[in-house]
């Protein structure tokens, strides 16, 4: 255990827990006894890296980008979880927890999705696995997603329009939570990033560390040295930006920038810079940072990017912030969306608008010709050439 690993009761410093109705109560606290002794068998390891490896496609490979490099005057490398099956990382945790719900006994999953990344990914290990898949969903996010509303049903999973609130995220969660609490036996919840009660963001953060451990291989391979001078991830919950840190959090001398979306500007009323306008709260059952007015309702987020459009972040970023360990910068739309162009420009890789965010950081970092950055490319661009398109005009 270290400074930036969770404690026994679930902190990462001020941050975390697990503030759950005592309905959640029995599931959440199957999961906490369960999830590291399941985590660390040496069978479930094995079945875990034969699948990443001959189904997700892992390795991904560290790529170090020369046009880019020479364009900002130092060493640029990007971790390339856009070529992941299903075009992103979160396929790290989906896998993870599908093979963990098998080993539970649970037949049935239930998940959220925003954007419908999550969905797709939690579908998708579903149909692998011959396991009864709903996802919950905001309305308003079933008519801005279509494509992956399709891709779900297409991989055979039963997509639930969450109509409460303001019919996004945050209240396809609520839906979620409550249909887990109304199926405890047979069911898992698969929460998509670094969030929720205590044990999800440490069991998250795990899954997606083999970005990371990757990463200190494929440099010592290519450098000799494990270690980059910067490691830079885009930070919606957290959970890529979980991956690329997490083996670094313990090497002090390795900088960690965490881009968050500040949207129309940190300012301007229209932003998700989480770090920047929020204040410590609960949301979704744990304690972190989060956008809020002064009596506690939660602030709508706005960033160009669906899936960085959240009002809060894991705990374990709220304690990096705190302790001054991750340094935070809100890049705002209009930067992230340059930065993508500026990307499919000079190394024909179109990334996802969130990835763009971390690519956004590298004009901030000032680092040397001497120096190696580590950008963690959380997705590809597919789903966001619409997008990409209407910036262009
Ligand atoms: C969902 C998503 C994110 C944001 O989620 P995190 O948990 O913060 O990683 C970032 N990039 C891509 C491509 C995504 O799909």
């Amino acid at each position: 255990m270290t400074k930036y690993t969770v404690n026994e009761r679930g902190y990462y410093g001020n941050f975390g827990g697990a503030f759950i109705p005592e309905m959640l109560y029995p599931n959440v606290e199957e999961l906490r006894q369960n999830y590291l002794s399941i985590m660390n068998d040496p069978g479930f390891q094995a079945e875990f890296r034969r699948l990443l490896k001959d189904y997700v496609g892992r390795p991904t490979p560290l790529f170090l980008a020369e046009r880019l490099s020479e364009k900002y005057g130092t060493q640029v490398y990007l971790k390339r979880e856009d070529l992941n099956h299903t075009g992103a990382h979160k396929v790290n945790n989906t896998l993870g927890q599908i093979l963990l719900a098998g080993r539970l006994g649970k037949k049935k999953i239930v998940a959220e999705t925003g954007a419908g990344q999550h969905g797709v990914a939690t579908a998708t290990m579903c149909a692998l696995k011959g396991l009864e898949c709903i996802v919950y969903m905001g309305e308003v996010d079933i008519e801005r997603q279509a494509p992956n509303v399709a891709r779900m049903k297409m991989l055979g999973a039963e997509v639930r329009a969450a109509r409460s609130g303001s019919r996004t995220l945050k209240d396809a969660t609520n839906e979620a939570m409550r249909h887990w609490i109304n199926n405890p036996v047979d069911t898992h919840y698969i929460i998509g990033s670094v969030v929720g009660p205590h044990p999800y963001p440490d069991m998250v953060a795990r899954f997606q560390s083999v970005i990371s451990e990757e990463i200190r291989t494929q440099l010592k391979e290519q450098t000799g040295s494990e270690t980059p001078d910067y490691v830079v991830a885009c930070v919606g919950g957290g959970s890529n930006a979980a991956g690329v840190f997490y083996h670094f959090l313990d090497d002090e001398p390795v900088k960690i920038v965490a881009a968050e979306a500040a949207g129309l500007g940190v300012k301007s009323g229209k932003s998700a810079a989480t770090t920047f306008l929020g204040k410590p709260g609960i949301l979704h059952g744990s304690k972190s940072l989060l956008m809020q007015t002064d009596d506690g309702q939660v602030v709508e987020p706005h960033s160009v990017s669906a899936g960085l459009d959240y009002p809060g972040i894991g705990p374990l970023h709220a304690h990096l912030w705190e302790t001054g360990r991750a340094k935070f910068m809100a890049i705002t739309d209009e930067e992230a969306m340059q930065a993508g162009f500026e990307l499919a420009r000079l190394e024909g890789i179109i990334p996802a608008i969130e990835s763009s965010h971390a690519l956004a950081a590298l004009a901030y970092l000032h680092a040397d010709p001497s120096e190696k950055v580590v950008i963690g490319l959380s997705g590809r661009g597919d789903k966001d050439l619409a997008t990409y398109m209407k910036w262009m005009g």
